[in-house]
């Protein structure tokens, strides 16, 4: 199996299996080692339909302590529908591992049905920039132990106009934690973003 070859434990290569995939794809191959491998920051150029979801879902799950219930990762993207397509496939990669809870936060629904999710227990978090700022204003959410954070669809976050919420959001995340940028294009604010957050990004083009 050449998901095998790139260091993912058995749990998530089970549930590779029961998806069907055959083989990574081209930033799955790029990104997946040295996500694993490496504590780093990442910026990757790639398009949806790429399978970058997994390309970041894969390792960020792998790195997640499902025995503690803090939240260990933090992936903002721009749309409800992004998050709860996110956060299902997640779910989906997760299945073989119990206790890893990943929860969808969008603008739109319940704010309190949300934050009785996070409650629970929810060490990953998948979430639109405007309702996170709002439920961290709320004191409804603590981020402030993620190792993770992921930046999905960085230049459609901009160009919705999320650059302060994105901006207060991390000033409220640990110094030391990794981010990981997925973007289809890089224009100007994009990398103003990287340039901002980011330190010594290893850079992957698809
Ligand atoms: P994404 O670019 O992450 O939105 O993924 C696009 C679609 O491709 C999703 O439906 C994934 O489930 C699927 N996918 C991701 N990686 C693979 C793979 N290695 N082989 C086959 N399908 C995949």
């Amino acid at each position: 199996n050449k998901f095998e070859a790139l260091g993912l434990d058995e749990s998530i290569i089970k549930a590779v299996n029961d998806m069907g995939f055959e083989s990574p794809s081209e930033v799955q191959e790029k990104a997946i080692p040295i996500l694993l491998e490496e504590e780093t920051d990442i910026v990757a150029l790639a398009q949806t339909g790429t399978g970058k979801t997994a390309a970041f879902g894969f390792p960020l799950i792998q790195k997640t302590d499902s025995s503690s219930r803090i939240t260990q990762g933090l992936i903002l993207s721009p749309t409800r529908e992004l998050c709860l397509q996110i956060a299902n496939e997640l779910k989906n990669y997760s299945k073989f591992i119990s206790g890893l809870h990943t929860v969808a936060i969008y603008g739109g629904a319940s704010i309190t049905e949300q934050a009785k999710q996070i409650k629970r227990g929810a060490q990953i978090i998948v979430a639109t920039p405007g309702r996170m700022q709002d439920m961290i204003n709320r004191k409804m959410v603590d981020i402030s132990n993620i190792g993770y954070c992921v930046l999905d669809e960085a230049d459609e976050m901009l160009n919705m106009g999320f650059y302060e919420d994105i901006n207060s959001i991390l000033s409220h995340t640990p110094q030391d934690k990794n981010t990981w940028l997925f973007s289809a294009t890089m224009p100007r604010e994009v990398s103003t973003i990287a340039k901002k957050f980011m330190s010594n990004p290893v850079e992957i083009t698809v």
